[in-house]
């Protein structure tokens, strides 16, 4: 099944897959592992130094011809690029389930939010708009202008491997920008495919190729590309952990940085919630996407006079949940990512317990029939009547929800605000008054919040990113375009004496 993916995606003969399905590590080369099996899928021959200057230098005079090409014809560019997806959309989306094991759904929702952002990247080429400002000379005008910025580079995570790539490309393309990519070695397989597609169809019209790909450890290609002074925005998105270190790298060369990093996201239950909107988002906010979602429910605070029955339903609910094969459609949930990811879960797990946290549901790894895979139980733990749970204040990659009661709306916002991360938020209340005061600026300090629905899901029209330690980067809608361009202001003098701003005389 999975040779017949690559070759109707046409990527079969890509010389940097070797050894499909019999692949092992070795110098040079990375294994892109099925997590739902445990088995390889390919090999993948990664980048030099050398290659990474190619490929760099490839992307800088792509920039070069790009940046002319009028936004509007990169727009046309771009839907023919959506069209070509919504082609392949069945097959990518399978490729994205076999490599990082989310649902068949969820990995064609995936391509389908590429496709969505190369659809409004269609019409925002056409509204590259730039503010005019009255002068207070006479016979001058002042407009600014949106430039093409770059190369731009673009570090993706494992657990978006085509959706977080779609959003830079395609709004960086119809800015007028060339993108170098480097994926997560977890998933590069998807990248492979997806960059072929998208970097044909520009072949096909005859554009210059400003996809470019490179593939490699972090220390040989990641941090040469963080460090390359060609590519004036470095988009990244991962852990915390690592945004830390490419933030400050880019600093200290004076480069923009865009980071999409973690989160520890809560949803508030008020007493007046609509429990059957609440249960069902809590339970996909929390276990969707195996809880490998940076917009993930990872904290649940629920009012201390519904925390019984909240809890009881959402336990009832947590063993109607299937594990299993991700590209079968009764599977709800499929494996984490690797083994390292279940040893992370386990840890959690025991810390937790450790600190007065009580397991309600699963806990840990499970086993599917005929699968060797990466399983594990998607978990609840009550925290201790004191809500003093150290661990609920990191995020673990799995599927764990920590549950909080609280007795007051005051104290429910200080809880959900006390942690170092501030990405995605959510509250089921009818209150409007609570509702108004969630989303105030006394209220939630994430980036997303959301009035009776999960926090995560996001639609492509809003701007998408976080505060505090997820980076305060947005991307996507709104107008998160204006990262990928540089702003010029001019002005324009059409008198014919001389006049200084401010009134300045410098008579001679
Ligand atoms: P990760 O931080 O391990 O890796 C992310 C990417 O950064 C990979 O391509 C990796 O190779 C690269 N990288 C890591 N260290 C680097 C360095 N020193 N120099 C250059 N490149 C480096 O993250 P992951 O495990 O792949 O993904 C999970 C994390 O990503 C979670 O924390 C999740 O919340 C976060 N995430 C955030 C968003 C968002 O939009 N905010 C979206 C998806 C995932």
């Amino acid at each position: 099944m999975f040779a017949d993916l690559l070759r109707r995606m046409q990527v079969q003969d890509d010389p940097r897959i070797v050894a499909v399905g019999d692949a092992v590590e070795s110098d040079g080369v990375c294994v892109s592992t099925n997590p739902t099996t445990g088995q390889p899928l390919a090999g993948v021959r990664m980048d030099s130094v050398e290659d990474y200057e190619q490929t760099a230098a490839r992307a800088h005079e792509a920039f070069l011809q790009w940046r002319s090409v009028p936004a509007p014809v990169r727009g046309q560019a771009v839907r023919a690029i959506a069209d070509e997806l919504r082609r392949h959309k069945e097959d990518l989306g399978a490729l994205v389930s076999l490599e990082v094991g989310k649902i068949r759904s969820e990995g064609e929702g995936e391509v389908q939010e590429t496709i969505d952002i190369a659809d409004f990247a269609v019409g925002l080429s056409r509204q590259l708009y730039g503010l005019t400002m009255p002068s207070e000379r006479a016979e001058h005008r002042i407009e600014e202008r949106w430039h093409p910025l770059g190369p731009l580079g673009v570090l993706t995570a494992f657990n978006f491997p085509n959706a977080v790539w779609g959003w830079n490309a395609m709004i960086g393309a119809v800015c007028g920008d060339s993108i170098v990519w480097k994926p997560s070695l977890m998933a590069p397989l998807t990248a492979i495919a997806t960059n072929a597609i998208c970097a044909r169809v520009l072949e096909g019209l005859g554009h210059p190729p400003i996809f470019q790909l490179t593939i490699g450890t972090d220390d040989v290609v990641g941090e040469r590309l963080v460090d390359d002074r060609r590519l004036p925005l470095i988009s990244a998105t991962g852990s915390c952990r690592m945004g830390r270190i490419v933030g400050q790298k880019v600093a200290a060369r004076l480069g923009r940085c865009l980071l999409e990093l973690g989160g520890n996201n809560a949803l508030i239950v008020e007493p007046d919630a609509d429990l059957s909107l609440a249960i069902p988002s809590i339970v996909f906010g929390a276990v969707g996407t195996c809880g490998q979602r940076c917009t993930t429910t990872r904290r649940l605070l629920v009012h201390e006079s519904i925390a019984h029955d909240v809890i009881d339903r959402l336990v009832s609910a947590y063993r109607q949940v299937r594990l299993g094969d991700p590209l079968d459609p009764d599977t709800h949930v499929g494996p984490l990512i690797s083994e390292r990811a279940v040893e992370g879960f386990e840890r959690a797990v025991a810390l937790a317990q450790e600190q007065g946290g009580e397991v309600l549901v699963g806990g840990e790894r499970a086993q599917v029939e005929g699968l060797g895979g990466h399983f594990v139980q998607p978990t609840i733990i009550r925290a201790p009547a004191s809500n003093d749970l150290p661990i609920a204040m990191e995020e673990t990659f799995a599927p764990i929800l920590y549950v909080f009661s609280y007795r007051d709306l005051d104290e429910a916002l200080a809880m959900h605000n006390s942690v170092s991360q501030g990405l995605s938020s959510a509250i089921f209340t009818r209150s409007l008054l609570a509702a108004e005061r969630f989303t105030s600026e006394r209220g939630s300090d994430c980036g997303l919040a959301y009035v009776n629905l999960g926090t995560s899901g996001a639609e492509i029209g809003g701007a998408f990113g976080g505060e505090k330690d997820t980076g305060g980067g947005r991307e996507s809608g709104s107008d998160a375009w204006k990262a990928y361009m540089r702003r010029q202001t001019v002005s324009i003098h059409f008198g014919s004496t001389i006049q200084l701003a401010q009134g300045i005389r410098f008579d001679q």
